[in-house]
């Protein structure tokens, strides 16, 4: 046990200040966006069967929509730099610029030393859910992604549809390599629909029913040319549990869609980091 000093109290009534305060971070233009997006032409689509996962690519400067269709379902998504896979997205540090959940007018950064925009949200039909009255909100950057070694580690078993085996199978054949060789490209996710937040008491992480119904999606803007993958997890609505096959769950609707010509006029894809990568040396 501790000793509880005699300042505790002052001590933990100081007041938090905001790690990366966002004034001086470089800002899409969503009006440039917000008018592309109002005319655009279908290129593509691939339907994820549920507790499976596919792959889709789009090119720089085309945008990409996440649809629920059937019932309520969340994803796991992975993204890529479609022209070198180690540059791929960073979860830890979108959560550290952006807060727990992304939405709207938000960004998927990748990672070191590239840390530059991947993908900016366009449009999101559950903006209106905010922050509800247990913390909890949608598309979160807080959870790593369903898997089978922490399902073994709490309840043993071999579960082979959790995310993580899914986006890594999906990878596997996008590829053309075994699922050993595909594995380490899958990082941590952007949890499509699902909600999740953190308790007050004990500080964990917890999900609750998703509020995705059909015809909702979530919209992407492509800020370099993209390889993506997305599972429908087979926690389905994570109402319940994941990591098998009890929920109900239902497929995704990924679609690629192009602007019309000129329709980005001033847009330029985003740069790598200006850091000069001496580290002191
Ligand atoms: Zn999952």
């Amino acid at each position: 046990m501790t000793t509880t000093p005699d300042d505790a109290e002052a001590r933990r009534a100081v007041k938090p200040v905001i790690c990366y305060p966002v004034e001086t971070l470089p800002q899409p233009d969503m009006a440039l966006l917000t008018g592309a997006r109002q005319d655009l032409r279908k290129t593509g689509e691939v339907l994820v069967q549920p507790r499976d996962a596919a792959t889709f690519t789009v090119p720089a400067g085309h945008f990409f929509r996440i649809t629920s269709v059937e019932g309520s379902q969340v994803g796991d998504l992975n993204l890529w730099n479609a022209n070198d896979l180690n540059e791929r997205f960073y979860s830890g540090k979108t959560r550290a610029l952006h807060g727990t959940h992304i939405t709207t007018g938000e960004r998927m950064w990748s990672s070191f030393p590239g840390m530059r925009p991947m993908a900016t949200i366009s449009h999101d039909t559950l903006g209106w859910y905010g922050i509800d009255a247990y913390g909890g909100s949608v598309h979160d950057v807080i959870g790593t992604r369903c898997d089978p070694y922490t399902h073994n580690l709490l309840k043993g078993g071999h579960y082979h549809h959790c995310c993580h085996s899914n986006l890594t199978r999906a990878m596997a054949a996008h590829l053309g390599v075994p699922v050993r060789e595909a594995e380490p490209l899958v990082h941590d996710v952007l949890n499509v629909f699902m909600c999740t937040g953190f308790t007050r008491d004990t500080g964990q992480y917890f999900m609750k029913a998703s509020p995705v119904r059909p015809g909702d999606y979530l919209e992407f803007f492509a800020e370099m040319d993209l390889l993506g993958a997305l599972s429908a997890c087979p926690g389905g609505d994570c109402s319940a549990e994941h990591s098998s096959d009890a929920a109900a769950c239902y497929p995704l609707l990924v679609e690629v869609f192009a602007p019309q010509d000129g329709a980005l006029d001033g847009w330029t894809p985003p740069p790598v980091n200006g850091y000069d990568r001496r580290h002191g040396a």
